[in-house]
C-alpha cells in the first residue's frame, strides 16, 4: 500500500513521485520532470478549491500536457480529481484506454463512474472516505482497485495500524479473506507497475 500524498509506504516498493497538483504546480517543476522522465508523475488533475489560483481551463490543459506525455513515454501517472468528476472524465475520455497506467486515488465517485472508469482502463484507489457499505459496488463497477489510508502523518506504527483497519474494513465489505484483498491489491499494483 501506498499513501499518494507523502509517498510513504509499509512494504519494500516505494513510488516516489513529485507533486504536480494545481496549487503545487510550476513550469520548472514541470520541464524537470519531462527532462527526467520519472516512472511516475503526479498527483496531477482538477481541483476545484483552487479555481481562484488556477482557472479550470488551465488546471484542464495542464492534465492534458500530462497525460500526453505520459501516453507518448509509457509513464504512470496518479491522478487527483476533487469536486471535478465530470471534467476529469472529459479529459482522460481523449487518451483512453490507459491499460491500468492511470490511477485515480482517493476515488470517492459513484459505481456508475467507476465502471466507466474500468471500461478506460483506469485504476481507483479506495480510501477511508468511502463509507463501507459502497465498497462492494465500486469494487463490482471497477475490479481494478487498490485501497489508501490517505494518511499524512509519520510515524511507522500508526501508519501500520491504519494499514491494518483500512485492510479489515474492506474485506468485510467485501465479504472475502484479507489475504485474499491484499492478493487483488497487489495485483492490481503490479498493473500500475509499483
Ligand atoms: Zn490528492
Amino acid at each position: 500500500m501506498t499513501d499518494f500524498h507523502n509517498h510513504f509506504t509499509s512494504t519494500s516498493s516505494i513510488l516516489c513521485t513529485s507533486s504536480l497538483l494545481p496549487q503545487y504546480y510550476t513550469e520548472e517543476k514541470w520541464e524537470e520532470m519531462k527532462r527526467e522522465k520519472p516512472h511516475h508523475l503526479g498527483e496531477a488533475g482538477l481541483d476545484k478549491r483552487y479555481l481562484s489560483l488556477v482557472p479550470l481551463e488551465e488546471q484542464k490543459r495542464r492534465l492534458t500536457d500530462i497525460l500526453t506525455f505520459a501516453k507518448n513515454n509509457g509513464l504512470c501517472v496518479t491522478l487527483h480529481s476533487v469536486r471535478s468528476t465530470s471534467h476529469t472524465l472529459e479529459v482522460l475520455s481523449l487518451f483512453q484506454p490507459f491499460e491500468r497506467t492511470v490511477i485515480w486515488h482517493g476515488f470517492t465517485g459513484s459505481s456508475e463512474t467507476a465502471s466507466i472508469l474500468y471500461k478506460m482502463g483506469v485504476i481507483i484507489s479506495i480510501g477511508p472516505r468511502v463509507p463501507e457499505e459502497k465498497i462492494k459496488n465500486l469494487v463490482q463497477a471497477n475490479p481494478l482497485f487498490v485501497l489508501e489510508t490517505d494518511y499524512d502523518g509519520n510515524s511507522i506504527s500508526e501508519h501500520e495500524q491504519l494499514i491494518k483497519e483500512v485492510y479489515n474494513r474492506a474485506s468485510k465489505a467485501l465479504g472475502i479473506t484479507e489475504e485474499r484483498l491484499e492478493e487483488m491489491c497487489l495485483e492490481t499494483a503490479a498493473a500500475f507497475k509499483i
